[in-house]
Order: C-alpha cells, then structure tokens, then sequence
C-alpha cells in the first residue's frame, strides 16, 4: 500500500500572523518531501482553491480545511470533503469575526494572491486573527451540516481546548484533537481523547515538513478520515 507524508495544519499568507513568503511559489519550492497537506488558514478558506489548483503540479494533495477562533478564542480545525462547502463554510465564519478594522503594521499583513499564485491585493478586512462571535458548540453544529471532521489545535497550547476550557465539553463528540509530542499524546489520553492527529502548525517555509505519515490507497478526504478514526496516522515526531 502506498505512504504518503502528510501535514494537516498550514497557514498561508493570507494568515496575518503566517510569514509573508507563505506563498504559492515557496510552497512549490519547499513541499518537497510532502504529498498530502491541509490548508487552515485563520478564519478564512479564501486560498483554499488557488493553493490546491497550483500543486496539483508537483503532486501534492489538499484536504480543504480551515482554523476557526471561536468565542471562548480556542482554535478549532475543520476538514472538509467538497472545496466548495469549505467556502461556505469560511464565508459564515468570516462574517462572524468580530473585529473588522485593524492596523497591518501591528497584527500582520493579509495577501490576497490571485488564481496563478501572484500578489493579488491586501485583504483589509475583517482581521482574520479575530474571534468568531460563534461559541465551540455553534462552530460544532455548523460545521456538522458538511462532511467534516471537527478537531480542536493544539489543546494544551496558547488558544488551546483545554488550556482555555481546562476540560473536555461533555456535549461534543469530537473527531480528535491535535497533539504535539508524546508527553502530550499521554495527557490527551488520560482526558479521554481517543483519535488523534499531529501538525507542524506550519506559518513558516521551514516548518512545511512532514509530520505525519499515513499508508493508504489514495489521498482522499475519506481515506483521510479512516485513517484518524482507525489510529493510522503515524507521527514523525520534530520535538
Ligand atoms: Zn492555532
Ligand atoms: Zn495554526
């Protein structure tokens, strides 16, 4: 069976708080060694179709996705199957954000790159760094209307799931959560956690490396989502 090097948790330019060379030409410079990979962007899907359209040329795959602030300001990744339900999706969160003007020089520049990967224009507004007005639970239920897999980021992190919450939500059946080294994979599973899934988190070139290596017969969201529920997503631990 096929392995494929995976990494499920990138930011793009278009992320104010991701470098400004994470564009569409460093990515095709720097994903060697990669083939399967999630765009999540902040609260926006908008360089979904662009990055995904433009690897195609060296082979890489993109599971449409997205990093959602929600009102507590935890970090909640979203999978989809369909591109075009991850921007529906993305549309609803953008304009649930709470911030709309802000100052670039200080949070960070949003580039807005056009279908050949160019510089297309500043995204002014809204501050994707911002929190959506949606609580864990609406972000939930909404996300739950599309084939999705719903995974809190970095739970015992800065805007994480349990440094915020300090405990799992009962009312939520959650597809997994995103770990970062082995001390941490035993702490989510003394919480309970069961399905796991484990990312670079990647704002710069450096960082777009595998973390992950998974055997399946293709890349596809399914496959994708099997693999998590059937603990086969193997990590290459980097710390
Ligand atoms: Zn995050
Ligand atoms: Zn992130």
């Amino acid at each position: 069976m096929p392995v494929f090097y995976a990494n499920f948790h990138i930011h793009t330019v278009l992320s104010p708080c991701a470098d400004i060379t994470m564009t569409p030409d460093i990515f095709l410079e720097y994903l060697e060694g990669l083939n399967w990979i999630s765009i999540t962007d902040h609260n926006t899907t908008k360089h979904i179709g662009v990055y995904s359209e433009l690897l195609k040329s060296i082979d890489v795959k993109v599971i449409p996705g997205i990093e959602v602030t929600s009102k507590e300001e935890v970090h909640i990744l979203v999978y989809f199957e369909k591109i075009k339900d991850a921007e529906e999706f993305g549309e609803i969160i953008e304009n649930s954000l709470t911030m709309r003007e802000y100052d670039p020089d200080k949070l960070g520049y949003q580039i807005l790159c056009d279908k050949n990967g160019n510089f297309k224009k500043i995204y002014e507004t809204p501050f994707l760094g911002s929190s959506s007005k949606f609580s864990i639970d609406e972000i939930y239920n909404i996300s739950k209307e599309y084939n999705s897999l719903f995974i809190p980021a970095h739970i015992f992190r800065f805007n994480g799931l349990i440094t915020n919450l300090g405990f799992p939500p009962e009312n939520l059946v959650l597809d997994a959560v995103e770990i970062k080294n082995k001390k941490e994979l035993e702490r989510a599973k003394k919480l309970g956690f069961k399905n796991f899934i484990f990312n670079s988190d990647a704002h710069f070139p450096e960082q777009l490396i595998p973390s992950v290596k998974i055997e399946t017969n293709a890349r596809t969201f399914e496959e994708f989502k099997k693999s998590i529920m059937e603990r086969k997503v193997m990590p290459l631990w980097q710390h």
